[in-house]
């Protein structure tokens, strides 16, 4: 665990307090090792059980992040400890992949017979690459080996166990970057591994809006995007930006606004039409946006208003 400076994508010193948490739980001392357990009481981050973390807000690329962050040791650990559920709920996630599906296919052209190489980054059991199997060769990395859709190569943990060797037409990661440590490490990695003409499609959270305001765990998101902080780290990166948008996604066990930005790996005067973004504070301010998020919240789900209503027809003896 190490407190940061400097902004992870841009390097800027310039770097906001947003907010401070003091998180309490035995977990982070059991997760941590002992290397970044003596730097955090170093740094005067750790006292006795409590933890200090802070919000930090980039005033040059807008990144909105976790600090300080997990070390790659301590991702050993705590990946080794999370249990996960190994039954997928393919139909589930059926919407997702379609969606994913369609995009890719529209900013990736290819003429069959030729088999382009596709690889899930963190794509856990590898639902997402259903649509792809007949015209795809498949591969897959994540921190957990699951049984994988028939014909898809397992090929590691992450970005370290690939060499280079092995080069895709297509990369995606979805809902990935907000968790990870270095998230400019990975998409740096991946392109190495990327053929040139070649495109990385990434999914994330809009965490800039109000996510980063009621963290209840240090390990679960970190990294708290907007349109203009992750089209920075595309750019820092060395990727040319064809597609970002921000979009409102209904699934039963995510729903929110989520952030889609597709880069190419072009020689870098070959730039295509410049993409617009809105800036993080334009987003965290926007209303609008808040709309679709109260009927997140149980209280105002349609459904429990029914209930409610229902309950006091019963009480009035309206209804029996
Ligand atoms: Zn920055």
């Amino acid at each position: 665990m190490r407190l940061l400076n400097n902004c992870p994508i841009c390097d800027s010193e310039k770097l906001k307090r947003l907010k401070q948490y003091i998180f309490r739980e035995q977990n982070i001392i059991n997760y941590l090792s002992t290397l970044s357990l003596q730097s955090m009481s170093n740094e005067s981050l750790m006292i006795k059980n409590e933890f200090k973390f802070y919000i930090n807000h980039c005033q040059r690329c807008g990144f909105i992040f976790l600090n300080p962050r997990f070390s790659e040791e301590d991702y050993k650990i705590i990946f080794k400890t999370e249990v996960i559920n190994k039954k997928i709920d393919v139909e589930q996630y059926f919407v997702r992949a379609i969606r994913g599906y369609k995009l890719i296919s529209k900013y990736f052209r290819h003429k069959l017979p030729y088999k382009p190489k596709i690889l899930d980054y963190g794509g856990a059991s590898g639902y997402l690459l259903y649509p792809f199997l007949k015209k795809y060769d498949c591969y897959l990395m994540d921190y957990k080996k699951y049984a994988l859709p028939k014909g898809t190569r397992y090929l590691g943990r992450n970005t370290d166990d690939l060499n280079g060797k092995l080069k895709f037409n297509v990369i995606f990661s979805i809902r990935v970057l907000e968790h990870v440590n270095d998230p400019k490490k990975v998409i740096k990695d991946l392109i190495l591994n990327l053929y040139e003409n070649g495109i990385i499609y990434v999914q994330v959270p809009l965490g800039c809006l109000n996510e980063w305001k009621s963290l209840d765990t240090p390990f679960r998101h970190i990294n708290f995007f907007s349109e203009e902080s992750i089209y920075n780290l595309f750019k820092v990166s060395g990727l040319n930006i064809i597609y970002l948008k921000t979009a409102f996604q209904i699934s039963k066990n995510a729903p929110g606004w989520k952030l889609d930005i597709i880069g190419i790996k072009t020689p870098k005067n070959k730039e295509k039409k410049k993409i617009k973004y809105i800036s993080t504070n334009q987003q965290r301010k926007r209303v609008f946006y808040y709309i679709p998020l109260i009927f997140r919240k149980k209280t105002l789900n349609p459904q429990n208003i029914k209930k409610k209503f229902k309950n006091i027809l019963k009480k009035l003896k309206i209804l029996n």
